[in-house]
């Protein structure tokens, strides 16, 4: 067949085309096929040149053959998308078009069939839709209310339990309408929190109250995170509301009950500092009355009498003024001193206390205070009398052989104080509760040396009370080591 330029222009231009495209003529033979189409086609290098196209397919299905008819009567055919079962089974995807083409003289010269394979994009698009579904289905599987909003926070998709649970519908809830189910004082907070999530690109976190569509609120904890598209900006947000008011009310009845304990505990200890304190002004007057018996009445036998009850006045005092101090630590009644002393001076002033009684039992008990402790510090020297009193008592009343050392050095920015004795020692499993009020290691013990059980409690809530801490090592039968700390402070 003799073909003109302009038709040779156009096979040309076919053979070269990045899309498949083929070029016929009355009879169906090819003119000319892209390189694409022969792709498409399994064609590969073949001539193709005057073969017509249903002998190379002999299946081709009348359905084609009546497009290529309508085509070579000069009409235009197309299609957006059609979908044809391969050989193999699978699904092909195509966007054709097939019209005619025309000689120079106007007659219809044949067909050019265009065609794109738009299977690809068609998978994309199902898959897009399936992983839609599959969020839909399990956003509905789930037990908490599901919302998602666009890049801007603007809610455009519930789960159904938001419209179960808050009534709305979705043109009520939909962009912010969603706030106006929130607790008129959380509105504000929850603004704030979904703010700056959006500005900042975080994960959202706030927890409000959601009005049901019963009236009632419920709390709930809200979530969100942002959802980052291929270039890694933020495309949409996902989050779900857990409703957390079971878990609000526990924390709500536990906070009172703590309240109520701490209450109780301070009604406790301030009607024991109340008591002690009643208790002591009879008990002074009482042990005039018998300091005062003792020097006018000589009967030997009453003096026998009124020692024993002045001793055990004498015990009573020291046990109601534990209970005091105890109970003023308890109540936080209890003032600290910050006043410049001589530390030395104070410590030596315990020693001298108990060195009768330490004598009395053959005890070495002496004091090493470190060279590089001030002569001067700040603080409470009538509360570190007592504790060095509570503790150098216990160790001359629990040693019946050997030596008590008192030493103080510095430690960092504290003073550090240790009492050690070669004693009785205390189980290891005593430890734990040693410092607790009422904690005795051995209640036969106690029969044996006395003592109220609240020295070590004192001891330690006074360390606290003054920023420091204080701790034990010892075993049973291999003395102790009671060891407390203090923050030095140096007068101006
Ligand atoms: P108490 O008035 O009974 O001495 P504390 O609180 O001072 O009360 O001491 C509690 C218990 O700890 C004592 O009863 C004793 O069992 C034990 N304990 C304290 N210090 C020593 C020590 N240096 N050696 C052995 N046991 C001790």
């Amino acid at each position: 067949m003799k073909t003109s330029d302009n038709e040779e222009r156009l096979l040309l231009f076919i053979e070269q085309a990045p899309v498949a495209i083929a070029m016929f003529d009355r009879d169906m033979r090819y003119l000319s096929a892209s390189r694409r189409w022969r792709n498409d086609y399994g064609l590969g290098e073949r001539d193709l040149y005057g073969r017509s196209h249903y002998e190379i397919f002999p299946e081709i299905s009348d359905a084609w053959k009546a497009v290529h008819r309508r085509g070579l009567a000069g009409e235009v055919v197309a299609a957006e998308e059609e979908s044809f079962v391969r050989a193999d089974g699978s699904i092909q995807w195509l966007r054709w078009q097939v019209q005619p083409w025309f000689e120079t003289c106007g007659a219809i010269g044949g067909i050019i069939i265009f065609s794109e394979d738009i299977s690809k994009r068609k998978q994309a698009e199902q898959a897009k839709r399936e992983s839609e579904e599959e969020f839909r289905v399990l956003s509905e599987a789930m037990p908490q209310l599901v919302w998602a909003s666009d890049v801007h926070g603007r809610a455009d998709y519930f789960n159904s339990r938001w419209f179960e649970y808050t009534g709305q519908s979705f043109e009520d809830a939909k962009n912010l309408g969603w706030l106006s189910a929130l607790h008129p004082e959380d509105v504000v907070r929850t603004q704030e929190a979904w703010t700056e999530a959006v500005s900042k690109g975080g994960v959202y976190e706030v927890q409000y109250r959601l009005k049901g569509k019963d009236g009632a609120y419920r709390w709930f904890l809200s979530r969100g995170v942002p959802r980052r598209g291929d270039s890694a900006k933020i495309e949409r947000w996902i989050g779900t509301c857990t409703d957390i008011s079971a878990q609000k009310d526990l924390e709500e009845v536990l906070q009172a009950a703590r309240e109520a304990a701490e209450d109780a505990s301070r009604a406790k200890s301030e009607f024991l500092v109340t008591m002690s304190h009643e208790i002591r002004t009879p008990m002074t007057i009482f042990m005039g009355a018998i300091q005062h018996l003792l020097e006018i009445d000589q009967n030997p036998e009453h003096r026998q009498l009124l020692d024993m009850a002045d001793a055990a006045a004498q015990r009573l005092l020291t046990l109601i003024d534990d209970i005091l101090d105890f109970s003023r630590i308890e109540a936080r009644k209890i003032n600290i001193d910050a006043v410049a002393f001589d530390l030395r001076a104070c410590v030596n002033e315990v020693v001298r206390i108990f060195s009768l009684a330490a004598q009395e039992k053959n005890l070495v008990l002496d004091t090493e205070v470190a060279s590089e402790v001030p002569e001067r510090v700040i603080g409470d020297p009538k509360r570190l009398g007592q504790i060095l009193v509570n503790l150098v008592g216990n160790a001359v009343k629990f040693t019946h052989a050997g030596e008590i050392h008192v030493g103080v050095r510095t430690a960092g920015e504290a003073l550090e104080f240790r009492v050690t004795d070669t004693g009785i020692g205390i189980p290891l499993e005593k430890h734990p509760r040693l410092f607790e009020r009422f904690s005795q290691v051995d209640s036969s013990l106690t029969r044996r040396y006395g003592g109220s059980g609240l020295g070590l409690a004192i001891s330690k809530g006074l360390v606290e009370l003054m920023g420091g801490n204080i701790s034990v090592q010892s075993e049973a039968g291999k003395g102790s080591c009671f060891r407390f700390t203090l923050p030095l402070r140096l007068p101006v």
